[in-house]
């Protein structure tokens, strides 16, 4: 019997495999930058007609290839970049495989023209479905031009299945884009049939590129960040808890420069925001990760889009961890003459709301007092809400934010030293308990109190097992439940802090977020989610007057906390009006 069995030609092999590295216009323009980043360019110019799908050109200036190399980078698994199978371990190149040339070549009609520094002639190649058609000697720059035409013009199928021309060339625009984040040393500039698309000069650093790339709006929101353990680094840019958007857009990874999609990042970087922002917002992000190639594979994915760490809980738990200090040590402290400094003019407006903020949040630090175990003074019958009140205050909050009085006893207005604020009396308030259990509880001992009547509750089927479950946890949060049978349980005592709160509520209210997040989350995220909800029912509500000592106190105890801007839930706590925002309101600047 003859064989069956028989070795594909290597043309046909390097079509199959384009079918996993060039999915579309876009994956060959990420490639084509790649190599040119590998060749040292610091200018490349990338230009694209009708998305990609006519004509697809990346021309660099960087080290160029020989006659034979520019013959050779065609073939399959040709590579310059590893030799041997040790060097998988230390990959500091975006490629290394040697399958995006050929892929792409046999799936498009291919024109090179290639010098190396400081020779006089360079190469040229076309190549047609992966067939040499002409090479030759020709006069040429030093560094690479490379042209894609008609692409997947052999495989009408892959065609059909393109987006819409828009959809397209947006996938273009943001292979260039995160080509051009990772590496603002570099000079892109990218055009759409012969349009100017952009053009970033090579950069100072992230926050430029970023500016660059994404304008004003998304910039000056950002936080600049870095920190590590052992040898890996993590840095980048955050958006502040403030800015927040609908989608997922602009969470960008970075692990040794390269562009990646992974799971665990997404997810730690969401914890990092977990009570800072409402949950059906969005953070935004540029986090750069940098460590030990052996340490990563960029190996699993035919475009290289995903990788998988060594030790991905302990990468997970260090991201959150960076991210989590950047957003609360948002309020480090600032001394007086920071302020004095960023009033110089140099800074922008922005820039000085943000150290008036730090240094809030620092004023009380500073003051040396410690009263955040103390409880907020809500003592004293309620004065009437008048402007004159200040003076009877025997101590100011450090003089930088003191309140003048409260609005329809929801809001309390404050001045700063360079302007004014709106507190939410109800958000502060919740912000401030939320801290204090959470103290509590990793002190160890969230102080109880034993109701002088027991509570009873009830609970259906499937509310009884959860909360049986929570009963250990629920313990250690202050709470002495017991089950009496029947679906009822009994409420012997609730945390301190909550004793004025209605009980059986209380519990109902946590049985419900055990209903949401009791499945998926895990048990530090669900315990925030809990002392959240917590947090929520003895604070101080709206339409409750305070006295100026009870503002007073709040906005002492608010600012001492570790992420003063925003309640648990994520809505914000302060509103700021710089003297600049006033007097623009007045058309006086
Ligand atoms: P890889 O990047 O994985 O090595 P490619 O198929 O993308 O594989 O490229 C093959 C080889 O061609 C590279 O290793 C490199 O030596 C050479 N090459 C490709 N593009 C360029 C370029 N723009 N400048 C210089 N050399 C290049
Ligand atoms: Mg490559």
């Amino acid at each position: 019997m003859s064989s069956i069995i028989k070795i594909l030609p290597d043309n046909l092999i390097n079509k199959i495999a384009a079918g996993e590295v060039v999915e579309r216009p876009a994956s060959v323009v990420k490639e084509l930058i790649e190599n040119s980043v590998d060749a040292g360019a610091t200018e490349i110019f990338v230009d694209v007609e009708q998305s990609g799908k006519r004509l697809i050109r990346v021309t660099d200036n960087g080290c160029g290839m020989s006659r034979e190399d520019a013959r050779t980078a065609f073939e399959r698994h040709a590579t310059s970049k590893i030799s041997s199978e040790s060097d998988l371990e230390s990959i500091r190149t975006m490629g290394f495989r040697g399958e995006a040339l050929s892929s792409i070549a046999s799936v498009a009609q291919v024109a090179m023209l290639t010098a190396r520094q400081g020779e006089p002639t360079g190469t040229m190649i076309a190549i047609e479905g992966g067939t040499l058609k002409n090479s030759g000697d020709a006069a040429a720059p030093p560094g690479t031009a490379i042209e894609i035409n008609h692409l997947f013009y052999n495989i009408p199928a892959r065609s059909k299945f393109l987006k819409s021309a828009a959809t397209e060339l947006s996938h273009i625009i943001d292979a260039v884009s995160h080509q051009a984040m990772a590496r603002p040393d570099i000079r892109f500039r990218l055009t759409h049939d012969t349009k100017p698309v952009f053009d970033l000069p090579r950069s100072s650093g992230i926050r430029d590129r970023a500016f660059q790339i994404h304008g004003n709006e998304l910039t000056e929101n950002l936080i600049e960040f870095s920190g590590g353990r052992d040898s890996v680094r993590v840095y980048g840019l955050i958006a502040r808890p403030t800015y927040t958007r609908g989608d997922r857009t602009r969470q960008e990874f970075y692990i040794n420069g390269r562009f990646v999609k992974n799971a665990a990042l997404s997810h730690a970087l969401y914890a990092a925001y977990a009570d800072l922002i409402m949950r059906d917002r969005h953070p935004a992000g540029f986090i750069f990760i940098d460590l030990d190639p052996a340490l990563v594979d960029v190996n699993v994915h035919p475009a290289k889009a995903e990788v998988r760490f060594r030790n991905q809980s302990q990468i997970h738990d260090l991201v959150r961890d960076v991210l989590r200090e950047a957003l609360g040590s948002h309020g480090r402290p600032v001394r007086q003459a920071d302020i004095g400094a960023a009033d110089g003019g140099q800074g922008s407006a922005d820039r000085v709301k943000e150290v008036v903020v730090d240094f809030l949040s620092s004023a009380r630090a500073a003051d040396g007092a410690d009263t955040r175990t103390s409880p907020l003074r809500f003592d004293g019958p309620p004065l009437s809400g008048s402007l004159t009140a200040r003076a009877e205050l025997d101590r100011p909050i450090s003089a930088l934010l003191y309140p003048l009085a409260q609005v329809h006893d929801s809001f309390i207005v404050a001045q700063s030293n360079d302007g004014m604020a709106l507190i939410d009396q109800h958000a502060a308030h919740e912000r401030v308990l939320f801290e204090k259990l959470q103290d509590q509880y990793a002190a160890g001992q969230v102080p109880q109190q034993d109701l002088l009547l027991p509570v009873q509750a009830e609970f259906g089927r499937g509310e009884q097992g959860l909360l049986k479950e929570y009963l250990p946890e629920l313990r250690k949060l202050g709470f002495l439940v017991e089950e009496f049978g029947g679906g009822t349980f009994v409420i012997k005592a609730v945390p301190a802090l909550m004793t004025g709160a209605d009980a059986r509520q209380l519990l109902t209210d946590i049985v419900d977020e055990l209903k949401v997040h009791g499945k998926s989350g895990r048990l530090d995220a669900l315990r925030d989610e809990v002392l959240s909800v917590m947090a929520c029912h003895p604070a101080v509500k709206v339409h409750r007057r305070l006295s100026m000592q009870e503002m007073a106190g709040l906005l002492e105890d608010l600012f001492a906390c570790r992420m003063p801007h925003s309640c648990p839930h994520g809505r914000p706590t302060v509103a700021r009006f710089s003297m600049d925002d006033i007097k623009r309101m007045f058309k006086r600047i």
